[in-house]
């Protein structure tokens, strides 16, 4: 394209995540914003080689509503790559986690965060892509309060360990049962169902105001996560959640991976289909 990166003036930063930073940046004539993720450039030629592989996903997931918009890769002489992307003003859904909403957000709110999020997976899935690091923080939103699915591991990949064994680093929390069975991982694993797990938990833990798998305020070290995660009866809401939320969240935290319902089943299942219907709570 016309665009280069001397284009945009750097406003402020965003955040930092693994793999590089986030700017708001803004477009010298036009005034127009956007977000500028910059990934450093990684030394393994393997590693970059994902890269490119998830740059060709973002290029083809520009047509959805529900997926944070990328409008241009930049690679830079250096072999850093900057990704911009639509700015999203009100941060992503781990704000939300820390911000004064009482540490728990409305069974109303979840079943709209649920909603968009399900027909950005249904989006996805439908083209062969699984996200693979769905959380609150690639879960971006506006003030209109639309909800993205952002960061399709271009970051995570950039930083996963070269050392074989050291296979737990570039893993998240919110990975699913199967991704630590050798035995299902890289053979009929198709990552997602594990979207759909990894969706579960980040509801619950909005909804709980913590994650959900441990104690509040346990800091995760993965020998404990991974006991948690594999080993222990999939986490239940606590009392004063509604049935539909509580059947919803059983049908996303099956530990198989085959009983996990799909986005599309998820998009009519009650809590979706009810909750938004009930226009009496004014959260929208
Ligand atoms: P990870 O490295 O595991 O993805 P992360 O999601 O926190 O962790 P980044 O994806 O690099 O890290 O994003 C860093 C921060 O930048 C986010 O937490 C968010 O606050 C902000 N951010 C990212 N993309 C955008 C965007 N399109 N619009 C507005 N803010 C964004
Ligand atoms: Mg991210």
């Amino acid at each position: 394209g016309s665009s280069a990166l001397s284009d945009y003036d750097k406003l402020h930063v965003l955040g930092h995540g693994n793999g590089g930073t986030v700017y708001k940046v803004q477009h010298k004539r036009t005034s127009a914003v956007y977000a500028l993720k910059i990934v450093t450039s990684h030394p393994d030629p393997l590693v970059r080689r994902q890269i490119f592989r998830e740059m060709d996903i973002l290029r083809r997931t520009a047509d959805s509503p529900y997926v944070v918009r990328c409008h241009a890769i930049f690679e830079q002489p250096s072999g850093d790559i900057a990704i911009l992307m639509e700015y999203m003003d009100s941060g992503t859904l781990q704000t939300f986690l820390r911000s004064d909403h009482n540490n728990s957000v409305s069974e109303t709110m979840l079943a709209s965060v649920a909603r968009q999020v399900l027909r950005g997976l249904a989006f996805l899935h439908s083209r062969n892509i699984a996200h693979r690091d769905i959380k609150p923080s690639n879960l971006l939103v506006n003030a209109a309060m639309d909800v993205k699915i952002s960061d399709f591991g271009v970051s995570k990949v950039m930083c996963r360990s070269l050392d074989p064994c050291n296979s737990y680093v570039g893993t998240s929390a919110y990975m699913s049962p199967e991704r630590f069975d050798p035995d299902t991982y890289g053979s009929n694993y198709d990552g997602y169902s594990a979207d759909i797990w990894s969706l579960g938990l980040t509801l619950m833990e909005l909804y709980m105001g913590h994650f959900p798998l441990l104690p509040s305020g346990q800091r995760p070290d993965w020998a404990t996560l991974m006991c948690a995660i594999c080993f222990v009866d999939p986490p239940s809401l606590p009392e004063g959640a509604s049935d539909e939320f509580r059947s919803f969240i059983d049908c996303c935290l099956q530990k198989e991976a085959s009983k996990r319902w799909s986005a599309t089943q998820l998009l009519v299942h009650p809590f979706v289909l009810c909750k938004l219907e009930d226009k009496s709570e004014s959260a929208y």
